[in-house]
């Protein structure tokens, strides 16, 4: 990420190399180097540094001759991104907010836990679903992050921190479900074995709910794993704190989750914020073992993080497992109870990017 902003407002103009499938980045680089008069192996170290390797900028690709990079930073854009905030917790979890080329900002999450490294990253600038208990959702919506957006924040934290991910969540800001086009082609760049060639089964998507999506990422990914933000077994409710609820009822949801389990043959993640006085009774309980009998899947509660808007608390540790024995009742599959992570720096999905526009 370069931190000279004339090169931000230059990075819309030219094509971005992130943002390429596989035989569109070879046609690309295979033509730029014609039209320069550069050997045909240096496509081979272009693709090596653009995925492989943790380049900050072309400037950074130092096997290349200094005049090919200065001809590659003019006619492609490496990352469209630029780092303008980093927050380190007491933890060690890493939150970045980054600046758009396109303006405004989103922001990505490094969480390290023994030897594991999890990326958290957005697929929207602000997200319109806005969900009641979401830092996210009351900042408004911005806009699609391009592909290119996507890939380079798992890229850029990368370059960054010199920290290689263990897995990648699609948890950050915004419904990936609502920039599906964008959210494939990340995957197809991450994945790829030519690309960036990171395992599709460290990878899972998370979404609110959108039957047809759902079934369309089980077609085309059956390796990624699947995460619902379930939250409420019951329409009423589940529509007063996920707005989309309205639009996809918990039935259809459901369904599309029995049909991408018996597709992919993994087991979906249910994430459960709890909420104290609005979904942790020992009735929301019995209600979420009725919902999800036989859907292969496994329960993650979640104790709410709360932040200055939001209306909701916290539940105590007392509480969650309370509401973990009311679910061991009648549900077979494991349930685990999420660590709160970065609490100090604005953990929660949102609320760096919140907080930040705030400050400004
Ligand atoms: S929880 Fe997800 S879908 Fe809901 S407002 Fe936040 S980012 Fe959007």
């Amino acid at each position: 990420m370069t931190d000279e902003p004339s090169s931000v407002s230059l990075a819309l103009e030219r094509p971005e190399l992130l943002g390429l499938g596989s035989q569109e980045f070879q046609a690309a680089i295979a033509g730029f180097l014609e039209r320069e008069g550069e050997p045909r192996y240096r496509q081979g170290q272009v693709r090596e540094w653009t995925y492989r390797r943790m380049p900050l900028s072309f400037q950074d690709m130092s096997d290349l001759p200094v005049r090919l990079r200065e001809r590659l930073g003019e006619s492609f854009t490496l990352l469209p991104l630029v780092k303008r905030v980093e927050k380190i917790s007491k933890d060690s979890t890493r939150k970045l907010l980054w600046d758009r080329a396109a303006g405004g900002t989103i922001e990505s999450v490094l969480i390290p836990d023994a030897d594991r490294v999890t990326y958290c990253i957005s697929t929207q600038a602000g997200c319109p679903v806005k969900c009641t208990f979401c830092a996210t959702g009351y900042g408004g919506f911005q806009g699609q992050l391009r592909p290119a957006e996507i890939v380079a924040q798992v890229l850029g934290l990368r370059a960054l921190t010199g920290l290689a991910p263990t897995n990648i969540v699609y948890m950050g800001m915004g419904e990936p479900m609502l920039n599906f086009d964008a959210v494939k082609r990340s995957l197809e760049v991450l994945t790829h074995p030519d690309q960036v060639g990171f395992g599709a089964r460290r990878i899972t998507v998370s979404t609110v709910g959108v039957p047809d999506r759902i079934r369309e990422l089980g077609d085309l990914f059956p390796q990624v794993k699947l995460a619902l933000s379930f939250h409420a077994a019951r329409d009423d409710l589940r529509t007063e704190i996920i707005p989309l609820n309205r639009k996809y009822p918990l039935s259809e949801v459901l369904q599309a989750l029995r049909d991408h389990a018996s597709k992919t043959g993994k087991k979906v993640t249910l994430e459960y914020l709890v909420l104290p006085g609005v979904n942790d009774t020992e009735r929301d309980a019995s209600e979420v073992i009725e919902r999800v009998r036989g859907l292969p899947s496994r329960i993650n509660l979640i104790g709410f993080n709360p932040f200055p808007e939001a209306t909701y608390s916290k539940p105590s540790v007392k509480r969650l497992l309370t509401f973990r024995r009311w679910l061991e009742a009648g549900y077979h599959g494991e349930i685990t109870i999420r660590r709160s992570r970065g609490e100090d720096i604005q953990g929660a999905c949102g609320q760096l990017s919140l907080k930040h526009t705030e400050e400004t």
